[in-house]
C-alpha cells in the first residue's frame, strides 16, 4: 500500500484481519495519508482467511465449555503470523511488538502511543466473533490492549485508531515538528483552551493576554488553564502529574529525603 520510494519507511505496520478491504481506510486521507503515499510509513494487511486449511476456508469455531458466538482457531492465526514474519530473524520477531486489540487489554494512551512509534515496525492482530483462542494469545507472545471500556464488533478500528496517533509524530509528517509537544497528555496536562479568529464572535472575547504579543504571559496563561482543566476533567492525571512534578530536580528532590 505504500509508493515505492528510495528510503525505507521510518515505521511500518503490518495488521492481521478478516477485512483488509477496510484499510487503509481513514489512513489513506489527509496527514497519515499524504504519509503514506510518501512512504514516511508502510502499511502491509495479512487476510487472516487466507491461512486457513480446509475447502471452506474456515477461521473460527464453536468454544469449548459451551456458550455464545465463535472463537478465531489459533492454529490458523499462528499462520498467519509466521507468513507476517517470515523471513524474520528471531531477535526481530522478539522484539517487535506484536498488539491483540481485546477490551480485556491494557488501556491504549499516548504513553504507549510513543513506546510504539519508537519502535520501526508493529504487528497488530484484530479480533472478530467473540476473540482469540487464549493458546494463539500465550504462544505468540501476544500483549492485549483496548481502546476503552467499551466492545467493538472487531479489532479494525482499534488498529486503524493506533495507526493514526503513531503515524502523527513519526519526524517529517507532521508540517511543524512541535507540532504535537502542547498536545494533550505531551506534558502530563490536558491541553489549554484555543482561540481564533474573530476576535469577538457573539458577544465572546477572545481571552486580552492571548492578543497581547507577551509570549511569557501567554505561555504562563496556557499553563494555568491546562492545569485547571486537567484538575477539573481529570484528576487520575491531575495526581499523576503532581507526582511527577515534585520528582523533578526544580520541585521537591526525593534524592534529598
Ligand atoms: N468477547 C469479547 C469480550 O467480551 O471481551 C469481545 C469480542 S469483540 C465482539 C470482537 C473483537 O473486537 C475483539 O476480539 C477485539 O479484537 C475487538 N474489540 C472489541 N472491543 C474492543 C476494545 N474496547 N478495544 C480493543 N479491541 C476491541
Amino acid at each position: 500500500m505504500t509508493a515505492p520510494t528510495a528510503t525505507p519507511p521510518i515505521w511500518s505496520a503490518t495488521v492481521l484481519t478478516l477485512f483488509p478491504e477496510m484499510f487503509p481506510g481513514p489512513l489513506g486521507q489527509s496527514l497519515a495519508g499524504r504519509a503514506l503515499k510518501d512512504g514516511l510509513w508502510s502499511l502491509d494487511c495479512v487476510n487472516i482467511r487466507d491461512h486457513a486449511t480446509d475447502k471452506h476456508r474456515t477461521v473460527d469455531d464453536t468454544p469449548f465449555g459451551g456458550g455464545p458466538g465463535m472463537v478465531m482457531r489459533p492454529d490458523v492465526v499462528m499462520q498467519a503470523l509466521d507468513a507476517a514474519t517470515s523471513g524474520w530473524n528471531a531477535d526481530k520477531i522478539a522484539s517487535v511488538p506484536k498488539i491483540y486489540f481485546s477490551p480485556r487489554g491494557r488501556r491504549l494512551d499516548q504513553a504507549k502511543i510513543r513506546d510504539l512509534a519508537a519502535h520501526d515496525h508493529v504487528i497488530m492482530v484484530c479480533g472478530r466473533y467473540e476473540g482469540l483462542d487464549q493458546r494463539v494469545i500465550d504462544h505468540a507472545g501476544l500483549e492485549e490492549i483496548s481502546i476503552g471500556d467499551v466492545v467493538l464488533s472487531g479489532g479494525e478500528l482499534p488498529a486503524i485508531m493506533t495507526m493514526d496517533a503513531v503515524v502523527r509524530l513519526l519526524p517529517g509528517v507532521m508540517g511543524n515538528a512541535e507540532a504535537h509537544q502542547n498536545d494533550s497528555f505531551e506534558n502530563g496536562l490536558l491541553e489549554h483552551a484555543l482561540y481564533t479568529q474573530p476576535r469577538d464572535w457573539q458577544g465572546m472575547q477572545v481571552p486580552e493576554i492571548l492578543t497581547s504579543g507577551d509570549h511569557g504571559k501567554i505561555a504562563q496563561w496556557r499553563q494555568t488553564e491546562s492545569e485547571a482543566i486537567t484538575q477539573a476533567r481529570r484528576p487520575d492525571l491531575w495526581v499523576e502529574y503532581i507526582k511527577a512534578s515534585s520528582k523533578t530536580p526544580a520541585g521537591d528532590d526525593e534524592n534529598d529525603a
